[in-house]
């Protein structure tokens, strides 16, 4: 069994995660990624074939976001004002 890089926790578990990164300027959202989740502190971690795939869906994305459903997300400046 693996062990947690971050918590060196050995309570992983295989799931489907909703996965983002940044590819070039735009955010991608991957939708039901099979990881293996540390069920401690929440560390996601992809086999190499995962990774491999989820870097071509990110690219097949790009070349044709219609193809895609959107998600609308607010673009908040840090130093924007809040309530105490
Ligand atoms: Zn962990």
């Amino acid at each position: 069994m693996k062990k947690c890089y971050f918590c060196h926790s050995e309570n992983l578990k295989e799931e489907l995660v909703d996965f983002d990164f940044w590819w070039g300027d735009r955010l991608v959202l991957l939708k039901s990624v099979p990881a293996l989740v540390c069920q401690d502190c929440g560390e996601k971690y992809f086999t190499p074939d995962v990774s491999e795939k989820m870097k071509k869906l990110a690219r097949k994305a790009a070349a044709d976001e219609s193809a895609y459903e959107k998600l609308n997300v607010p673009i908040v400046p840090f130093d924007e004002t809040v309530a105490a």
